[in-house]
């Protein structure tokens, strides 16, 4: 049986249950689809469940580090992941099952649980149900990539959704994939005492990032043990006996690497190549990402995409931004734009990283003038009595329009400082204002000011 609504929601990620709440409130009727579970990544198996398994990996660390503090926790420190697992399923649970009830007693608005699919630009099918609707929103997020690396099929191997479960030590992990996902992942399981090796292709860690961040963040993952082997060319994965062998051809080091247990976390791709976007004759580009326009309309009117699944973000911040612009658009004849947004986001390693806007690298690529400040956490007051002094801040500004262009902090808080710079670079004010603005005494923010009284031209 067909049933019509007001508006599709295609996914419970971070955009669709809110744009379900909007238009619900407006007054539509909504049918919302999951095919799995409900809140998406993030809630499920992204930033929720690593944030909490981080935070286990934090005390794991700090407890070993307790008698720098004159604190004695007597004994050696021990993990129990079985306890670890069962906390981070907890709060990620208790997360999903919130947006469930939320939807579920959402007032006009319908759950189906299966794979949507369309069946015409205006047709969706459900299993054996047809619902139709004149405005259908996408938001189906994207999964991990499991690259085509030789012999990845004959061993076990984990992603970022089944790590989920770990519930016991691997002896040692190898992380194929130095980037955000994987530095993360490597580094708690060293924590919770496990042997990592992290294996990247490219010449350095988080290559988005300048060379300077890149190095301090090795040096940091290297200082608690981790072994990081770059320039993997030709990974190729076997078994020997109990264990797994992944080939890294590296141009130094032993070509081969032993481990017990393997992270893939080399990248996502968009859940867009089973959801027939042909039928619909939603265009996307040659990666899978639906093409969309600044406000995330599709090339095929009444359908929008939100989230990961349009390429424009890959973050839930920029999911839920996209649910922000669609909504003002159509509900407030408000024109915000995916434009409007300025890059921000973190990588939870300890200490994080806290970025906004463009790195130096893009600044000087750019070719405009600018001046740049840096200050090393050693000489951050808050940072020095926390005991936790690796990193550093740094920040680019136009040397024309004195506007903050970016900032990355690396260090203790460096994920919530960096807010005080976003702030500022939203409201397009000269960074004078923040540099003459008086913050608390201690903290990491308080730098910020002075680092901007110590500008130096960019050369
Ligand atoms: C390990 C990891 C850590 C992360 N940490 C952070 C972080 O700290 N901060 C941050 O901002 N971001 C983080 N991210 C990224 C963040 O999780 C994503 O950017 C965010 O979840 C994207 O939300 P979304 O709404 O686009 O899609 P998703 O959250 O992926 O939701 C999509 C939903 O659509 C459903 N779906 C897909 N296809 C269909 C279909 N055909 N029919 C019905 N339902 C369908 C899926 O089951 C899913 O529930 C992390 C990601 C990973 C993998």
């Amino acid at each position: 049986m067909t049933q019509n609504f007001d508006a599709i929601v295609i996914g419970t990620g971070q955009a669709g249950p809110s744009v379900a709440q909007r238009l619900t409130a407006a007054g539509m009727t909504v049918a919302i689809v999951e095919r799995k579970l409900f809140g998406g990544t993030c809630v499920n198996t992204g930033c929720t469940p690593t944030k909490t398994m981080v935070a286990s990996a934090y005390a794991a660390h700090m407890a070993r580090r307790a008698s720098e503090y004159g604190v004695s926790v007597g004994g050696s420190v021990s993990v129990d992941m079985r306890r670890v697992r069962e906390r981070q399923a907890d709060v990620a649970g208790k997360s999903s099952t919130g947006v469930e009830n939320w939807l579920r007693t959402m007032k006009n608005c319908t759950v189906y649980q299966g794979h949507a699919r369309f069946e015409s630009p205006r047709e969706i099918s459900v299993g054996a149900d047809r619902i139709t609707a004149d405005k259908i929103f996408i938001n189906v997020g994207g999964r991990a990539t499991v690259p085509e690396m030789p012999g990845v099929d004959q061993v076990e191997y984990f992603t970022n959704s089944s790590m989920m479960h770990v519930d016991f030590l691997p002896r040692h992990l190898i992380v194929v994939g130095g980037s955000y996902v994987g530095l993360e992942f490597g580094q708690m399981f060293r924590r919770f005492g496990s042997e990592v090796t992290i294996i990247e292709m490219g010449p350095r860690l988080v290559q988005r990032e300048d060379e300077d961040v890149s190095a301090a963040i090795q040096e940091i993952l290297e200082r608690e043990g981790i072994t990081v082997r770059l320039n993997a060319k030709c990974i190729a994965f076997s078994r020997r006996g109990e264990e797994i062998a992944a080939r890294v051809d590296c141009t130094a080091g032993s070509p081969e690497v032993l481990g017990t247990h393997v992270l893939l976390a080399v990248g996502r791709r968009p859940n867009t190549d089973d959801l027939g976007l042909d039928k619909a004759g939603v265009a996307v580009d040659a990666r899978g990402y639906i093409q969309v326009d600044d406000q995330l309309r599709t090339n095929v009117p009444g359908i929008w995409a939100l989230g990961d699944c349009n390429g424009k973000g890959a973050f839930t911040h920029t999911a839920y931004n996209d649910y922000e612009i669609v909504t003002a658009n159509l509900l407030e004849n408000d024109p915000r734009r995916v434009s409007d947004r300025i890059t921000a986001y973190a990588l939870y390693v300890d200490p994080p990283l806290g970025r906004v806007g463009m790195t130096e690298a893009e600044v000087r690529k750019s070719g405009r003038k600018a001046l740049v400040g840096k200050r090393p956490m050693t000489r951050v007051s808050r940072a020095i009595e926390k005991g936790e002094t690796q990193g550093f801040m740094k920040i680019v500004v136009d040397a024309e329009t004195r506007e903050i262009l970016g900032a990355g902090i690396l260090g203790v808080g460096g994920d919530e400082a960096i807010h005080s710079v976003l702030d500022v670079m939203y409201a397009k004010a000269p960074y004078s204002v923040i540099q003459r603005a008086v913050h608390i005494h201690p903290t990491v923010s308080e730098l910020i000011p002075t680092m901007l009284g110590e500008l130096q031209p960019l050369v």
